[in-house]
């Protein structure tokens, strides 16, 4: 393939996007951009101040001086808020669970959607809920990954658990599906299957065959 591509992968929570974008990025060469991370940073730093959803100000003035980077290293992709390396602080359930509140105000998904376009490009694995729809429908391929709310909640709480984060299943499930209403339900870039989005159930498959399966989609269009 000689042409580098930009591909988008959106999503509920837990669906495996972000396992399957590294695993694709890795085997093609290409870079893994998780957007989900720019609405963390953005959470986790409005926490810090005092911000919270509904003050659309704050959250204006916080988007337009917070400075986003990401780092590749051989251990996996770090994350820097302000040159603070945030990567673990912003995982936590508390804080996916603000991220999903203010993704809703439509002055914090312009500015990140900004960030995200000048972050993506050709060469370039995207991950998100608005990818294929909003930020890149431009995007080369596209596609849907979903999965049973209950795989998804069981996942995130292994997760957890591996992170030694404590927490529940049934609570964890409970957050998954609560986010999953929030994030489908809003007004500004709700979560949707685009038209041209090559939609695949990974309930019954791990990411490694996910990846598989994607590379193959990949390879039959181009
Ligand atoms: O993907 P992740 O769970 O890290 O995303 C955290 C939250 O950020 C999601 O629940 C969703 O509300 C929001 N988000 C979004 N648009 C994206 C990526 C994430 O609204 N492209």
């Amino acid at each position: 393939m000689a042409r580098r591509l930009l591909i988008v992968i959106d999503g509920p929570a837990g669906a495996g996007k972000s396992t399957v974008a590294r695993i694709l990025a890795r085997k093609l060469g290409y870079r893994y951009l998780d957007t989900g991370a720019t609405y963390r940073v953005v959470a986790l730093k409005a926490r810090e101040e005092g911000i919270r959803a509904g003050m659309t100000m704050e959250l204006q003035r916080l988007c337009v001086r917070i400075e986003i980077e990401f780092e590749d290293t051989e251990e996996g992709q770090r994350v820097y808020s302000d040159g603070r390396d945030v990567t673990e602080a912003i995982r936590t359930p508390e804080i996916s669970i603000m991220a999903s509140r203010i993704s809703q105000e439509r002055v914090v998904r312009e500015a990140m959607a900004d960030l995200q376009r000048k972050l993506g490009g050709p060469g370039v694995v995207a991950e998100g809920r608005d990818m294929g729809m909003v930020v890149f429908p431009q995007a080369d391929v596209k596609f849907y990954l979903d999965a049973t709310p209950q795989e998804r909640g069981t996942r995130r709480y292994k997760e957890l658990l591996a992170r030694g984060i404590s927490a529940t299943l049934s609570q964890v499930i409970e957050e998954t599906i609560k986010r999953d209403e929030e994030d489908q339900n809003r007004k500004v870039a709700p979560l949707q299957v685009a038209q041209d989005a090559i939609y695949i159930d990974s309930t019954e498959m791990n990411a490694e065959k996910v990846a598989e399966r994607m590379l193959t989609e990949i390879e039959n269009r181009w």
